[in-house]
């Protein structure tokens, strides 16, 4: 007997025959993206508990197998379920989907990897509403720890994932269990409150990383905020866009407006949210907005205001009104005060999940899309290109001007949203939407992507997240750092059992 089939016979005694996939029709599935892939899955393993991933995983090192780990798999646009290497044995950790812990006192949630944003709202709902976890604009059923193994962003104040996370559970490559932080001693009262023990943390060791499984995590709530206002901010040209920026840096320094509360988008971006391309009214021709013309220069704020008060939200809503008007901007401020309903309209950043924009993958098909969302089977085409650029208004304009550059001589929109995630920082995403049905659009939009990276690497603009198309990217990164890494992964993971090819350097 082969070793992978020694091994599928003990992996079926521990998780049970029919949790355990060699099906040709599960294997296409699983190794289906929305762009291009050429990777061979043996087999899919279903394991139910944190025991049975540990088992699993010792049986592998006994065997000599690579295991790759998804949570949910709706990484769309960044691999979605498919592995980084070829000849992997996939885990598949929907199963696991208990909330195990919930303290409504401080705020925190404990949840295994099969838990999705959607189950989530509607258990903190069910509760009381006093608190949410913020959501994506991607898939509902996306997992929450899925989205934190990725250092994912969210909408509201906790929304920067990585930072807002404590207490992983994780199996290492040898099948030894570790909770990190407070979580090295049995007893201790801190294990969900508090990021880091006494030592060197090591909660990003195992993030963007493929160094452990996650089998459970806690995530910061962002507390539902007494009073709700909206600003709604719109610019017309690249020099308004740049002095808003630069004014909202100036707004989050001082405090009046709180990181990952401020989401922008381009006038692609806006427009696509709920619709398909316009193929009749454009007589079939694409892009949507040319470069330079007046729709396509037009791009849109949306800052949710979290007050204690009406005065205080009415108050800081002034502020920023003023500051943004100076620059020229068109300011609109919606305060649940005069606006009753502002709360149910403004649901998505207040955690609730649905599936609205992640529609947006359709928008290149002939066809609208189906209830249950399935890109990859349906032949969607997406990439993502997650940047970290300064928040600075010169800067974010010029990255802007190249993608729109790149993405138009490809044929396709820009299609750009940003979330300010600190006074320094904001987080820049650019979606390639594009039809996988079309010949030629396939080869086109990975050109479009790579020459995104490229172009912009050569500004000193890096991304801060990386799909499996583009893991290769780290190839570029500095020795002795990378060194480094190699020495770390290589001592946690000898055998390489683990998501092999993940962020390797
Ligand atoms: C229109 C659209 C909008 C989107 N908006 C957002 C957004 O606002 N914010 C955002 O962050 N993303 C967004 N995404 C990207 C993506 O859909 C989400 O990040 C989603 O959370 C990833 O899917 P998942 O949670 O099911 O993770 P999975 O697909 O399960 O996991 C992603 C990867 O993380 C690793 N991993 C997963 N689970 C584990 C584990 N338990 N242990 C170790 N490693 C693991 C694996 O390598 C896996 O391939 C968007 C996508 C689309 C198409």
């Amino acid at each position: 007997m082969s070793a992978l089939a020694e091994a599928l016979v003990a992996w079926r005694l521990a998780v049970g025959d029919e949790h355990v996939s060699t099906a040709a029709a599960d294997l296409e599935r699983c190794a289906t993206a929305t762009f291009p892939t050429c990777v061979e899955i043996l087999a899919i393993l279903r394991p139910a508990s944190p025991e049975q991933v540990s088992e699993c995983v010792r049986i592998a090192a006994r065997f000599g197998t690579s295991l790759y780990p998804i949570s949910r798999g709706n990484n769309w646009g960044l691999g979605s379920r498919v592995p980084t290497a070829s000849g992997c044995v996939v885990v598949d950790l929907g199963r696991l989907n208990t909330i195990t812990a919930f303290d409504d006192e401080m705020g925190t949630l404990t949840v295994q990897p099969g838990v999705t944003f959607r189950h989530i709202h509607r258990f903190l709902e069910a509760a009381g509403g006093r608190w949410f976890l913020p959501a994506i604009g991607g898939p509902a059923d996306a997992s929450a720890i899925g989205n934190l193994a990725e250092r994912g962003d969210g909408a509201g104040p906790t929304g920067d994932r990585a930072s807002h996370a404590c207490a992983l559970q994780v199996v290492l490559a040898d099948g030894s269990m570790i909770t990190t932080g407070f979580g090295m001693f049995d007893n201790a009262v801190m294990t969900t409150l508090s990021r880091a023990g006494p030592g060197p943390s090591l909660d990003g060791l195992f993030l963007q990383s493929g160094m452990g499984i996650l089998t459970g995590a806690t995530l910061f709530l962002s507390p539902m905020p007494a009073h709700l206002a909206l600003m709604r901010v719109h610019v017309a040209g690249k020099q308004t866009l740049a002095a808003s920026l630069d004014v909202v840096r100036a707004l989050m320094r001082d405090g009046v407006l709180q990181p990952n509360c401020v989401a922008i988008w381009n006038a692609t971006k806006v427009t696509m949210r709920g619709r398909s391309y316009p193929w009749v009214e454009q007589e079939g021709r694409t892009p949507l907005f040319m470069p330079g013309t007046q729709a396509g220069q037009s791009w849109f704020m949306t800052a949710t205001i979290h007050a204690a008060s009406a005065s205080i939200a009415a108050a800081h809503g002034e502020h920023m009104s003023a500051a943004l008007v100076t620059v020229g901007a068109a300011v609109e401020i919606i305060d649940e005060a005069t606006y009753p309903s502002l709360r149910a309209e403004a649901a998505g950043a207040l955690g609730l999940a649905d599936d609205i924009t992640a529609a947006s993958v359709y928008w290149r098909k002939k066809t609208a899309p189906p209830e249950a969302l399935a890109p990859e089977a349906d032949r969607c085409g997406v990439h993502w290109v997650c940047l970290a650029l300064p928040l600075n208004g010169a800067a974010f304009v010029d990255a802007v001007s190249f993608i729109e550059e790149a993405t138009f001589r490809h044929s396709f929109e820009a299609v750009i949203s940003g979330s300010v995630v600190s006074p320094r920082a904001i987080h820049l995403f650019v979606a390639i939407i594009y039809d996988r049905d079309v010949v030629g659009d396939d080869v086109a939009a990975q050109l479009c992507h790579d020459e995104i990276l490229a172009g912009l690497a050569a500004r000193g603009v890096h991304p801060m997240r990386l799909g499996i198309q583009a893991m290769a990217y780290l190839a570029q990164a500095g020795e002795p750092y990378a060194a480094l890494m190699r020495v770390i992964r290589c001592a946690v993971d000898p055998k390489e059992i683990l998501a092999k090819g993940r962020y390797s350097f």
